[in-house]
């Protein structure tokens, strides 16, 4: 393959190439702020987010369910970092958190917006249930009888009523990743159909807990969009079972999960939205009830880039190897799933002065390194043979020090992070319109031993 499409393979119009000056060398940019100079600047490995892109895709959401009363509540754990959820409590979304923690940072970067917070997990423990409580959220999704009980308990504690939807197994498949698929049966998340509607019952009599809707989430990456149907016609179905039993449903709650082209865009999202709104509202046609999405992969997942450099190249017997000073304690989907990430060069092709100068490509010739491409595997530093990006994957030439942009990272990335091998957690930046601005500083070997005892 010596022409390859990857290289003109971007996610408009947030980045896209354009080209510098006068010479050949176009330079990949998020908004107008080149990923070159962020990176020069903050270094890297860096994160760097649209804000543009994370404000069209929930002003989009918002369009898709126009004709439905909702509320779309951001997935807090596809990216938690303050300024990302401060943008998007400015636009008046809501927030679907599932710790403590989280709602720790919706209340540090949108107090204002508790009132707009679901709160969902199989494990919610009672410091955190009674801190959703004394903070007003909209509502609790239970998901056994067990948290229901203890739910009731800290809400007579506490004198509060607290509102409650179950989240319920569908037993419906999302033929997404096993990790990331939550629907069915032989999952730990939500309660059969059956036993919620005893548990309802059981609410219902509870004078500090207050019936108010039903939720459901299959999973993540979802692109199958029947499975949302299948899954919300059950769950028409019980929403109708229970209000003719005398109980006061308002709102159906049907999750998150939305998947994202990684590999190429090929629709543009609205069209995909419109496709899956039909796919949600179709079975609550008639109904009456205030939809709850809980969006997060969708909103974010294309708005972020995560740029890292190229340490060294290196050919093992036959296999060439590019090692970035990105690894998988920075974004780990790639190791986790085998998640698939498009990777693209920030910089295309060299003005021919630089060519011919000092600069000595690994490549025959640097004006061949814009078109040419070779097999590389696309690897971090950490000591796991885990720890990659790409394998066997098919790139154009980039030297030692050139820079990476490792695309769709916005989601499911800084937010999965850690410190493996001790490395610092990679800084972020926002960037809307010519305004670039760093909205987490990068972790020193200090901020990580800080909490440690140390002698
Ligand atoms: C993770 C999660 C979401 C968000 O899923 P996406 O695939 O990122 O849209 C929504 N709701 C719940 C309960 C979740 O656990």
């Amino acid at each position: 393959m010596s022409r390859d499409r990857r290289i003109d393979v971007v996610r408009p119009p947030a980045f896209v190439y354009r080209r510098e000056g006068r010479g050949a060398l176009r330079a990949l940019f998020c908004e107008q702020a080149d990923l070159a100079w962020l990176a020069a600047r903050f270094g890297t490995p860096l994160y760097v987010y649209s804000a543009q892109t994370i404000r069209a895709r929930l002003l989009a959401f918002g369009k898709a369910f126009r004709s439905i009363p909702h509320t779309v509540c951001y997935s807090v754990k596809a990216n938690s970092t303050l300024a990302i959820l401060r943008l998007i409590a400015r636009d008046g979304a809501g927030f679907d958190v599932v710790s403590g923690g989280e709602l720790e940072r919706v209340l540090r970067a949108a107090p204002q917006s508790a009132a707009r917070v679901v709160f969902s997990g199989v494990g919610k423990t009672v410091p955190e249930i009674e801190l959703a409580l004394q903070s007003g959220i909209l509502l609790f999704n239970v998901e056994s009888a067990s948290e229901l009980t203890a739910l009731g308990a800290a809400a007579a504690r506490l004198n509060k009523k607290a509102a409650i939807a179950l989240r319920v197994n569908p037993d419906v498949s999302a033929k997404t990743h096993p990790y990331i698929s939550t629907g069915l049966r032989e999952h730990k998340f939500g309660v059969p159909i059956a036993e919620a509607r005893k548990l309802y019952a059981e609410a219902t009599r509870h004078a500090h807990l207050r019936v108010a809707g039903v939720s459901v989430h299959i999973g993540s990456q979802i692109t199958d969009l029947t499975s949302f149907t299948d899954a919300l016609r059950r769950v028409a179905e019980l929403v109708r079972e229970l209000r003719s039993s005398g109980q006061d449903i308002r709102y159906v709650d049907a999750g998150g999960g939305l998947g994202i082209p990684y590999r190429e865009d090929a629709e543009p999202f609205t069209k995909q939205l419109a496709a899956y709104a039909k796919a949600v509202m179709e079975p609550l046609r008639g109904l009456d009830i205030h939809l709850l999405l809980e969006p997060g992969r969708s909103i974010v997942g294309p708005a972020g880039v995560l740029v890292t450099r190229v340490i060294y190249r290196k050919t093992n017997h036959e296999k060439r190897f590019l090692i970035v000073d990105a690894a998988m304690n920075d974004l780990l989907r790639p190791s986790l799933y085998g998640a698939y990430h498009e990777i693209v060069p920030v910089q295309l092709g060299l003005p021919s002065s630089i060519s011919s100068s000092s600069f000595s490509p690994s490549s025959s010739s640097t004006d061949a390194r814009s078109r040419e491409t070779e097999k590389v595997d696309v690897v971090g530093p950490i000591c796991e043979t885990g720890d990659f990006f790409a394998r066997d994957r098919e790139l154009p030439i980039v030297r030692e020090g050139d820079l990476l942009a490792i695309l769709d990272a916005g989601a499911y990335g800084a937010s999965l992070s850690s410190n493996y091998n001790t490395r610092g957690r990679a800084s972020e930046v926002l960037v809307d319109g010519t305004n670039a601005r760093l909205i987490r500083k990068r972790e020193t070997p200090e901020d990580q031993m800080k909490l440690e005892v140390r002698s």
